[in-house]
């Protein structure tokens, strides 16, 4: 099975995506990490972020098992990998590298801007997940621990995210909460799809 997150940043979508693949038995795989350790990997080096063949070669060696998350999640590495995204040559190899992810046994959980509509238009369930500008700010804010200003995170925000593209909106609309969310998410999909919730567990909904 493979499930397909799209959203925006700080919408909630790799919280969601790790709770669906923890409750299904998939792996998951944030796929904005693969771009920043792409970045990363050729800030580390003193490579040029537009050089196409450093950073080819270095995306199509990544290994997700040894990614350090905290550094990837650097604010000046999510600005690098926005330049690295550019990069057609770079968008092709870890196309495929996330098809190869999630094709292998038992299927993933897969995350980022593009899953249901480019990596994975054939998913069997897609998500979007959304979340208003404020509550992204609070969120990325909340992670650098109060390194980094909510107002400035909110101006970068509207400045640089435009709304991700309609045709994500796919199957199921979930507004941020990611209880709610995943509890719209696991119902839908058993209603919908005939998805057994895991361990013979009823919906969580029904539950309460
Ligand atoms: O989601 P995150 O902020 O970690 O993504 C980092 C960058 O990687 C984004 O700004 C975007 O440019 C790129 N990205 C992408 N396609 C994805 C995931 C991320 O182009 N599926």
């Amino acid at each position: 099975m493979i499930i397909a997150i799209d959203g925006p940043a700080a919408s909630g979508k790799g919280t969601l995506g790790k709770r669906l693949a923890a409750h299904f038995g998939l792996r998951h795989l944030d796929t904005g990490l693969l771009y920043r350790a792409v970045a990363k990997a050729l800030l580390d080096a003193g490579h040029r972020l537009d050089d196409v063949a450093q950073a080819v070669g270095v995306a199509r060696a990544l290994d997700p098992a040894r990614f350090d998350e905290t550094a990837l999640k650097r604010q000046e590495v999510g600005e690098a990998a926005s330049i690295v995204s550019a990069l057609p040559d770079v968008r092709a190899a870890l196309v495929t590298f996330q098809r190869d992810f999630g094709r292998s046994p038992p299927g993933a959980v897969l995350d980022g801007r593009d899953i249901g509509t480019v990596i994975f238009p054939d998913a069997d369930v897609k998500i979007f997940v959304d979340a208003a500008p404020e509550v992204r700010a609070r969120r990325r804010a909340s992670e650098f621990d109060g390194r980094v200003d909510e107002v400035n995170v909110l101006a970068d925000i509207l400045r640089r995210d435009p709304r991700v593209h309609a045709a994500a909106r796919d199957n199921i609309a979930l507004q941020y909460a990611i209880e709610h969310g995943l509890r719209r998410s696991l119902a839908t999909l058993s209603e919908r799809r005939g998805v057994p919730l895991a361990h013979g567990r009823r919906c969580p909904e029904e539950a309460s």
